[in-house]
């Protein structure tokens, strides 16, 4: 019997796997067609400025309007782009439509842009961003790049030398994710960001987390004091948001200031409870 037992486990995760890789190649085969067919659409979420309580920049997020299964998040999509090399169109696409959007509709406002390590690291990178920011007419100082730690981990030299390229062109960058994965303070030091996004996991339940505290505290603290701005990501909670400004934070992002949306829908102006407890501030706490 336990044999018996033993061969269905066996049989069970044969198929699974089976599935697995099934699936992943239907899905690589539905990518192919999916930049083609213009199923991708992107996404655009605020980040509040507190200094001046204005929409400082927007971030732009891919998402897959599939035939069948609807619209499908990058979570479900972009890692198999990564695996399969297709993410280096896809993230060419972005890169376009984005700074297109950016240079029509979104005034002063800057637009910030997710480079996956396989498109940061191909050949030529920095040179296909500026042609693409030449394409668009868009000022260099309004695109930020966005990357992760991941990415400066296998060949430091080169990735410096990348974003030295970038940031000698007039480009910000930003370090995405920042506390989880591989992360290093030495990074902070090392490389030249213009700004840290300090991942939503030190945010959740920050109000009755003391170590999160802490944490958000010092990198904050650390962020400054290297000349970068920082940035709170994931904020859905007031009390969050109370936190984060009182912790030093720069700039705000999360549902509480905005939901990603398409531009036609994007609404431009701060929610008034999130406008009411910068107004509260005025005069108070709220330094610069
Ligand atoms: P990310 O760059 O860290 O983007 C922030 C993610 O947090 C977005 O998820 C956003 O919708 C979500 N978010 C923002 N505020 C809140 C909040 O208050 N609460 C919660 N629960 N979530 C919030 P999204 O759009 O599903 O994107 C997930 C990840 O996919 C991104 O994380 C980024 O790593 C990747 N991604 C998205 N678009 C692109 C792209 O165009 N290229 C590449 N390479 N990666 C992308
Ligand atoms: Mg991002
Ligand atoms: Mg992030
Ligand atoms: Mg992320």
């Amino acid at each position: 019997e336990a044999k018996h037992r033993g061969r269905n486990a066996y049989c069970l995760f044969k198929d699974g796997m089976g599935d697995l890789m099934r699936r992943r190649r239907e899905l690589e085969a539905d990518l192919d067609i999916a930049l083609e067919k213009g199923q991708f659409e992107l996404h655009f979420q605020p980040r509040l400025q507190i200094s001046d309580a204005r929409i400082a920049s927007y971030e732009a997020l891919i998402r897959w309007n599939h035939p069948d299964k609807g619209l499908i998040n990058p979570a479900d999509f972009i890692p198999v782009a990564e695996g399969s090399g297709q993410i280096l169109g896809i993230g060419k696409w972005v890169l376009d439509e984005a700074l297109t959007v950016a240079a029509r509709h979104l005034g002063e406002a800057r637009i910030s842009v997710n480079v996956s390590p396989l498109q940061f690291r191909e050949n030529g990178f920095a040179d296909a961003v500026e042609e693409a920011i030449d394409r668009s007419g868009l000022p260099p100082s309004r695109l930020e790049l966005e990357i992760t730690e991941n990415l400066l981990i296998e060949d430091d030299a080169r990735a410096l030398s990348i974003l030295r390229k970038l940031k000698a062109k007039g480009i910000r960058i930003a370090l995405d994710d920042f506390g989880v994965g591989y992360s290093s303070l030495g990074y902070l030091s090392r490389f030249p960001f213009d700004a840290i996004k300090i991942d939503r996991s030190f945010v959740v339940g920050i109000h009755t987390n003391a170590n999160a505290l802490a944490i958000v505290e010092t990198v904050a603290r650390l962020g400054h004091a290297l000349g970068m701005e920082v940035v709170a990501e994931g904020i859905e909670r007031e009390e969050e948001l109370r936190i984060m400004i009182d912790k030093g934070c720069d700039e705000i992002q999360g549902f509480l200031v905005g939901r990603p949306k398409p531009i036609g829908a994007l609404e431009r102006s701060v929610p008034p409870p999130v406008g009411a407890i910068l107004a509260s501030l005025d005069g108070a706490t709220r330094t610069t």
